[in-house]
């Protein structure tokens, strides 16, 4: 006989092993869309007004996030969901992606603003990556640096006030501990910043799923019926990252909460850092104007390397 659920009488199909909950379908719909207000209360993350940029992959977090965004944007009038997608221009995986993206966004009634590294730096991530010379960075290097700077850019287009992505538990614990393991432990402390703490010419960002476990998105996406595509990117190469799924995996399994301990820790360490240290102080690129701790910007930097 299947357990009952813990919230109502109905059979359970799913136990979120860190709060022992056994849920039923109807259950882990509601307690995850509880769980995303209150991450998004407790933090602060998003005001009554504001018009809310949502970075769509066509993955499956950013589909929760988009629905569940949508959900509770109805409470507030006042406020406005436009949701993106950066096209890296990556054949087969992104233009996939963007077509799972592009029926969620349909499905919700909304417009999908799709813009692409081919408009914005006229080359697309494909061509980057064969084009560049043996001194060539890994394509997720190009990929990160030119994406941040995308994603700020269209949501400053947008007129938005703040851009929401879809990082879950799992990737912000995987962050954190690659990470130290790395030997960066500063960077923690500019993993989490908080909203009001964004720097001068950046859109702030949010992530309102970074309390759910990738388990707990799945079931969710699932019991929707949500259109997502789950390939991996061709240029994936997160063998170090993978290595820490399993690893962390294990002992949430074994621990349950282990990874909203390393949450705990992390914001932790940032707090101590963020008051023994002042924060990046930022000046503007010489060439582009976009905000930047050094002279030339990483993107401007990594264009004029691709030139050369
Ligand atoms: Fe970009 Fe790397 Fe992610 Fe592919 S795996 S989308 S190249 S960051
Ligand atoms: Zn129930
Ligand atoms: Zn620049």
């Amino acid at each position: 006989m299947c357990p009952q659920c813990s919230k109502c009488e109905q059979p359970a199909v799913y136990l979120r092993r860190y709060t022992s909950e056994a849920l039923c379908k109807v259950c882990i719909v509601k307690t995850t869309e509880e769980r995303v207000r209150r991450t998004i209360n407790r933090n602060k993350m998003l005001l009554e007004n504001d018009r809310i940029a949502v970075a769509v992959s066509g993955g499956k977090d950013s589909a929760v996030l988009l629905e569940v965004l949508s959900r509770i944007e109805r409470d507030f009038p006042g406020a406005e969901i436009v949701p993106f997608t950066i096209d890296e221009g990556i054949r087969g995986y992104r233009d996939e992606a963007l077509k799972a993206a592009r029926k969620l966004v349909d499905s919700l009634g909304m417009s999908l603003e799709v813009r692409s590294f081919k408009d914005l730096y006229g080359v697309t991530l494909d061509e980057i990556v064969s084009s560049r010379n043996e001194k060539g960075l890994g394509a997720c290097s190009y990929c990160g640096v030119l994406r941040r700077r995308a994603m700020n850019d269209v949501a400053r287009g947008l007129h938005a006030d703040v851009v929401a992505t879809g990082h879950n538990l799992d990737d912000e614990a995987q962050t954190v501990v690659m990470n130290v393991m790395r030997g960066d432990g500063r960077r923690i402390a500019r993993m989490n910043r908080s909203r009001s703490e964004a720097l001068e010419g950046f859109v702030p960002r949010v992530k309102p799923l970074s309390d759910l476990s990738e388990r707990d998105i799945v079931a969710y996406a699932y019991h929707m019926g949500l259109p997502y595509h789950d390939i991996p990117c061709p240029y994936s190469n997160e063998a170090f990252r993978n290595d820490l799924r399993v690893f962390l995996n294990q002992m949430e399994y074994k621990r349950p909460g282990t990874l909203f301990a390393v949450m705990h820790s992390a914001e932790g360490i940032a707090e101590l850092l963020q008051k023994g240290t002042e924060l990046d102080k930022t000046g503007t690129c010489e060439r582009c104007g976009a905000p930047t701790a050094s002279t030339i910007c990483k993107t401007c930097e990594m264009l004029d390397d691709l030139r050369e």
